[in-house]
């Protein structure tokens, strides 16, 4: 698996906005924040995309959305609603290969996404 910044971030070889952490996740600040509410939640074991998710990784991959619920919960919004997306690649944007859901919320969403 090749190096990512988000490795960096996981050892904390360089900062960031920590929102949340387990043995398994970690949740920190978006450094380009597209919402008020912008975190990316991400395994701390190598997984590059979710091509790349196995049988294996579902207990694990399910608990990101455990983490976004009470992210939502913690931030008060999780009525009102938020948007959890995973960018897979180019077609999707994806720039960082370490699987990871971005967590937006604070802002009405336009959809379809774009
Ligand atoms: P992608 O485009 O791969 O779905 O999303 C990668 C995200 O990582 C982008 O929204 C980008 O702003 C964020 N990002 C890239 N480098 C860093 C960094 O060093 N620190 C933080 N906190 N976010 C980063």
């Amino acid at each position: 698996m090749s190096e990512t910044i988000f490795d960096k971030i996981i050892r904390k070889e360089i900062p960031s906005q920590i929102e949340y952490e387990d043995e398994e996740i970690l949740a920190f600040k978006d450094i380009e924040p597209k919402a008020p509410f912008h975190v990316l939640i991400i395994p701390k074991k190598d997984i590059p995309t979710v091509n790349d998710i196995t049988e294996a990784d579902a207990e694990l991959v399910g608990k990101i959305f455990i983490v976004a619920a009470k992210l939502a919960k913690k931030y008060g919004i999780d009525e009102k609603g938020y948007r959890l997306v995973f960018n897979c690649n180019e077609d999707a944007g994806q720039t960082v290969f370490h699987l990871h859901c971005h967590f937006m919320g604070g802002r009405k969403m336009l959809w379809p996404a774009g």
